[in-house]
């Protein structure tokens, strides 16, 4: 069959990868795939090459196919049989590595229809015939449409605080390739963040041999909750529909109920639709008041993490706090930090040869230095939702541009589409994403 439609892909994580999966499996299409790392499938997540990396959903549902739930647990069977566990968590880069065996599996069956570009693209404009992407090298790719799968940035500038001192004493990108080298086994290391890259990061340094000790600091000082060792199997339990004060009201007496990680389960069946009913102010509250919370419970660690970082903080080697870097300035063979721990009126001084910036991925798109979200914002093909999340996307995935208009030739999918659902960021919203997106794009 000869090709009859044309659809370019920029990124190549699990939304791109799988996204192109899906679309070389329709007759008439042909996909180009833009990935500039040297290994597509990856992306930030499961590029990492630390073993103690772990999934933080259970491998049963970590399936790439929305219609084929166990999948990823058969593929586990036959590739990797010591993990075969639907109940286990597996490790990322083990996810990473039947990522890439699909979309290779494509790429064969595909004949020619799903080709993999290299290199990094630097604009994309979308005009009334074609999409037309530039790569950094200068070679150009026509499409009717294009769908931009970016996923999660590294860190943006850091906190002018931090640019007083120097580049090997303030890690500003942990998941720069060889950042985590420059941490000395003896080292005291300050953790800028105590979420889900904070755990990582002190993951990735106990597999290097560092022995020193680490204070992560955030505002609230919260860290992320364990999955349960038995898996609750919660069902689906549609929240009220009433006001986001009723409904937080509800889903407390749920937890007292169930306890917080099987109501938690219950509603994520319906967390898109709550989010698209709500309106940007309902949100804000949401995100200025709830989101902390939401995320440490909502984006739990796999139960073998859980047991790892007990023992460090048990031995003392780890502790957490919350409050608020006041200032910053180089000390001695390091940085003296000045920081006030909440609810005090008091900064306390101390001393770190190493810090770490482990505040996550840059969600707001439009501050990020580099070269093709510059030129998406500043030629106003897109723009930012009102909350800063990501892109202003409508329902079917097609990016709003600056003058407000939707436009027909540009898709955006993964993380990059938060601000629409809300629910984005994670495998089992993802791979339905990508399904449906396939389904538009050639429907
Ligand atoms: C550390 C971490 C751990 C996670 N763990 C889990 C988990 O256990 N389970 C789960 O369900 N979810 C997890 N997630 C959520 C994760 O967001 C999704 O699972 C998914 O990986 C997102 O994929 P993506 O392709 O949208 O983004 P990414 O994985 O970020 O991929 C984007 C790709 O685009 C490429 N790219 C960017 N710009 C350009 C350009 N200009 N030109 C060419 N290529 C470009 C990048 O190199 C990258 O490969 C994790 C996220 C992170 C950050």
């Amino acid at each position: 069959l000869a090709a009859t439609q044309t659809i370019a892909i920029v990124g190549a994580g699990y939304s791109g990868a799988l996204l192109a999966v899906h679309l070389s499996r329709r007759p008439g299409v042909k996909v180009t795939l833009i990935e500039r790392s040297p290994v597509f499938g990856l992306g930030l997540a499961y590029g990492t090459t630390c073993p103690m990396h772990l999934l933080n959903v259970r491998s049963g549902r970590m399936s790439a196919f929305p219609d084929d739930p166990g999948h990823f647990v058969r593929w586990l069977a036959e590739h990797e049989p010591q993990l075969a566990d639907p109940e286990g968590f597996a490790p990322r880069m083990v996810f990473g590595r039947y990522v890439r065996a699909l979309l290779q599996e494509a790429v064969d069956a595909a004949e020619g229809r799903l080709e993999l570009m290299a290199g990094e693209a630097v604009a994309v404009d979308a005009g009334p015939d074609q999409a037309r992407i530039t790569l950094a090298d200068g070679r150009k790719v026509s499409a009717d449409r294009a769908v931009l799968a970016l996923g999660n940035r590294p860190p943006g500038e850091p906190d002018p605080e931090f640019a007083k001192v120097p580049v090997d004493r303030f890690l500003n990108d942990p998941w720069a390739p060889g950042a985590l080298d420059k941490v000395k086994p003896a080292d005291e290391v300050l953790l800028v963040g105590s979420g889900l890259t904070m755990i990582d990061v002190v993951l990735a340094l106990e597999a290097q041999g560092w022995m020193g000790r680490a204070l992560a600091l955030s505002r609230r000082g919260l860290l992320p909750r364990a999955h349960d060792p038995v898996q609750a199997h919660a069902g689906p339990n549609p929240p009220p529909d009433e006001t986001l004060s009723q409904r937080l009201k509800a889903f407390r007496r749920r937890i007292g109920e169930r306890g917080w990680g099987a109501a938690m389960d219950e509603i994520r069946p319906f967390n898109q639709a709550v989010w698209r009913a709500l309106d940007t102010q309902e949100r804000r509250r949401f995100l200025r008041h709830l989101r902390p919370w939401w995320d440490v419970h909502r984006h739990r660690v796999a139960v073998g993490v859980a047991e790892g970082l007990r023992g460090l903080f048990e031995s003392g080697r780890l502790s957490v706090a919350g409050g608020k870097i006041v200032r910053v300035e180089p000390g001695s063979a390091g940085v003296l930090v000045d920081w006030r721990p909440r609810g005090s009126r008091e900064a306390v001084r101390a001393h770190f040869e190493r810090v770490i910036n482990c505040t996550g991925p840059l969600a707001d798109l439009s501050k990020s230095p580099e070269a093709l979200p510059r030129q998406l914002f500043e030629s106003g093909v897109v723009r930012a939702d009102p909350l800063r999340l990501g892109l202003d996307v409508d329902a079917g995935g097609r990016v709003i541009g600056r003058d407000g208009r939707v436009n027909p030739r540009l898709y955006a999918i993964g993380p990059l589409t938060k601000a629409e659902s809300w629910e984005m960021v994670a495998v089992p919203e993802i791979r339905s994403q990508a399904a449906e997106l396939a389904e538009r794009l050639t429907a």
